[in-house]
């Protein structure tokens, strides 16, 4: 549904951005520089528009959460009636209520398997602390509290809070506080272009695999609580794993009694072409946590889903579980969760991307796979990147170093009117999931033409 068009002053509210808000992820002298943010007024269906009438193509979804699309009336008129009937209430102290027990229930069903016991966040940073904590309490009640090492990946991401940026390998993140929490280690990612560009996928396979074994054997195997992974690395530059590496990472987990958690914050709830990432590469962790989609960022919520094994542990052992948030299990968060899940299902967009859209991408990026600047194409359902290349057939970069072309790319990409990322020098997507083929193709095709026209400036980095 199209929102009404309403005029706003731009200069008056560039100012006072400049002058009072400290938007997320940014370097605020360049914000300076460049004269403020640039201000998002209104969206619709796939798209998005800024201040100046300006139309973009949303090729992220938001950040990676807009799965539904915008303008969905359906999911205004239940946060409407959800303010109106219990706006707020908590979970605290052996409380519940009805959208939350119901949004439960229907993500154990369709988690299936043991993963059937869900805690309510607001956002995928704090559902990762959930998981965290409750990791730690499960093996101290199991009389291990000595396994306290945490062992995750080189640029994976797992959130912005002081543990998300601990257990996140993100080099940037650590330079502000020193990855403040103890006993995290990082074993390398499973980017096969950067690095294992000459190996056969197998070989590199082989020793990503084993990355995680010679860690464990490094740690103490006795001292390790947990393998943490998104089953696709996103804000890593979309990592999709080599064949086999999942399952075999399962079994490493499995062999040594080590817990597995996938982080689920983006695959979740559809982006790959299943419910979960962790259906897409076949294996059956012990914890996911979920956010983004699971309410297509119309609503903060976050969900940490548990096995029966662990909660059983808790139950029987664990007395009062101290942790839990203000707005866990929010009434208006859950209903709009809800209605997003049966909007997925009923308009079958997981079906829609493993048989028609996932492989439309798929072919589509194929298209420029003969194009000179780009060295490799990938994607999974409808999450895919586009490496930048100095040479073809090499993994050489602009500049001799990672992250200098992306960016220029990027910055063409939006100015053309597709919003994309640039992350080092891949060139990232992850459409809102109702995306149609004629949006793919303009989202490809505007790729093709930016690269054309950042060429000149490529060349003289
Ligand atoms: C975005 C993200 C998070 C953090 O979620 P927030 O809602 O930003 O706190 C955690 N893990 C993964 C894999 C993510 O992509």
């Amino acid at each position: 549904m199209t929102a009404p068009i309403k005029n706003y002053n731009k200069s008056e509210l560039q100012r006072l951005d400049l002058a009072h808000h400290l938007p997320a992820q940014a370097d605020y002298k360049e914000l300076h520089e460049l004269g403020g943010s640039r201000i998002v007024t209104r969206a619709d269906g796939c798209s998005f528009w800024d201040i100046d009438g300006k139309e973009y193509l949303d090729g992220m979804a938001g950040l990676w959460c807009v799965g539904v699309g915008y303008g969905r009336k359906e999911l205004a008129d239940v946060a409407y009636a959800q303010m109106l009937e219990l706006p707020y209430y908590n979970t605290f102290f052996k409380t519940a209520n009805v959208p939350a027990v119901q949004l439960a229930a229907k993500i154990a069903g369709i988690s299936g398997g043991k993963l059937q016991h869900v805690f309510f966040n607001s956002s995928g940073s704090e559902a990762v602390d959930t998981m965290y904590r409750m990791v730690r309490y499960y093996w101290k009640l199991l009389g291990q509290p000595y396994r306290k090492t945490f062992i995750s990946r080189q640029n994976g991401y797992h959130g912005s809070t002081v543990l998300g940026a601990s257990l996140g390998g993100m080099g940037g993140m650590h330079n502000i506080d020193h990855q403040p929490v103890e006993a995290i280690e990082h074993i390398m990612q499973p980017y096969k272009f950067g690095l294992g560009f000459d190996e056969t996928e197998e070989a590199f396979c082989n020793r990503a695999v084993q990355a995680l074994e010679d860690k464990i054997l490094e740690v103490g195997a006795h001292n390790v609580a947990a393998f943490v992974g998104e089953p696709i690395q996103g804000a890593g530059g979309v990592i999709i794993p080599p064949h086999g590496y999942w399952p075999r990472i399962e079994a490493i987990c499995r062999k040594y009694g080590i817990l597995l958690v996938c982080d689920e914050v983006i695959c979740g709830y559809g982006r790959t072409g299943e419910w979960f990432g962790h259906q897409t590469y076949e294996v059956t962790p012990d914890i996911i946590t979920t956010a983004k989609q699971l309410s297509s960022g119309y609503a903060p919520i976050s969900a940490t889903i548990v096995s029966s094994d662990i909660a059983e542990v808790l139950r029987e052992k664990g007395g009062d579980f101290v942790h839990g948030y203000t707005y866990s299990g929010h009434p208006v968060s859950c209903a709009v969760a809800l209605k997003n899940l049966e909007i997925i299902e009923n308009e079958n967009l997981i079906g829609k991307i493993q048989t028609e859209t996932g492989p439309y991408l798929a072919d589509a990026l194929a298209s420029l796979k003969s194009h000179p600047l780009v060295g490799e194409v990938r994607s999974k359902g409808l999450i895919a990147a586009v490496e930048i290349v100095s040479e073809p057939g090499t993994n050489q970069r602009f500049g001799g170093k990672e992250g200098k072309a992306g960016p220029i790319v990027r910055d063409t990409c939006i100015a053309n009117g597709l919003m994309v990322r640039g992350i080092r020098d891949s060139i990232v997507m992850c459409p809102p999931m109702i995306i149609e083929k004629s949006q793919i193709d303009f989202m490809v095709d505007t790729i093709r033409k930016s690269l054309d026209e950042a060429w000149p400036k490529l060349r003289g980095i």
